[in-house]
């Protein structure tokens, strides 16, 4: 049957003489791969298309049972002029799709991640935009929407109101001073403050917010921590160490 879908572009793969293979996370079928065949001699610039964090819509033969489905007609719904000429964009924007590539399974959508990521891809694309309250942002909410809060008010085990943090490896939790572990990452007031205020934040007004240097890298530390305790695949996001070289260090 021939279906059309909008998707965003995780991952594309030279296939053959003159074909590509691409996962695409769609919001209807979630994570499909596609197989566009003659995309690679294509005058109408299709490989291009197929570039990973491109917005795009497309007709292709859908069928359920197949684990690989034909591609028709590519064009591009959202240009990313901004993100192709700058490092620090890139960076972010192939972590966060290579995310919620490896987090995701085939067929199985979540139009709630699909509408994350696409929002923020475009966001990215903007020109004002602080790369990294974005990233940062981008981690506590594909978290949430995962199904794991990486924001408590409470001690676990206590249950006593936090005004600062400490996250046990041990168990993805967050505690008091009173029930910490002894190789825990420490959240202090303004640390676990700040991760607090950008969670609450419109994506739109992200640039309110400055998050110094020596903060991004705790609170970076901290989310991906909790992400590769809960979020299968996420131990294994291979563009995070490009985008430490140009955007944490
Ligand atoms: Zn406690």
């Amino acid at each position: 049957m021939v279906q059309e879908s909008s998707g965003i572009i995780l991952k594309s793969i030279p296939f053959s003489e003159s074909s590509i293979i691409s996962r695409v996370f769609t919001p209807d079928f979630g994570k499909i791969s596609l197989i566009a065949r003659g995309a690679k001699k294509s005058k109408s610039g299709s490989s291009a298309m197929l570039e990973p964090m491109n917005i795009v819509e497309f007709q292709m033969n859908f069928n359920e049972s197949k684990d690989l489905q034909v591609m028709r007609d590519i064009s591009i719904q959202h240009n990313l002029s901004t993100i192709r000429t700058n490092i620090k964009k890139m960076a972010t924007g192939l972590v966060i799709v290579e995310i919620l590539d490896k987090t995701s399974h085939q067929l199985d959508p979540s139009p709630i991640l699909y509408r994350l990521v696409k929002s923020s891809i475009s966001q990215l694309n903007s020109l004002d935009v602080s790369e990294k309250t974005l990233y940062i942002f981008f981690l506590i909410q594909f978290s949430k929407y995962s199904g794991f809060n990486p924001i408590s008010e409470n001690c676990h085990n206590c249950k006593r109101l936090l005004s600062s943090a400490f996250y046990n490896m041990k168990n993805g939790l967050l505690a008091c001073k009173n029930c910490r572990s002894i190789d825990s990452i420490f959240l202090d007031c303004d640390v676990f403050l700040l991760i607090k205020e950008v969670s609450k934040t419109n994506i739109k007004n992200l640039n309110d917010i400055l998050i110094m240097q020596n903060m991004l890298q705790i609170i970076e530390k901290y989310l991906l921590r909790f992400m590769e305790f809960h979020l299968h695949g996420m131990h294994n996001i291979k563009s995070l160490s490009f985008l430490n070289s140009v955007l944490i260090k």
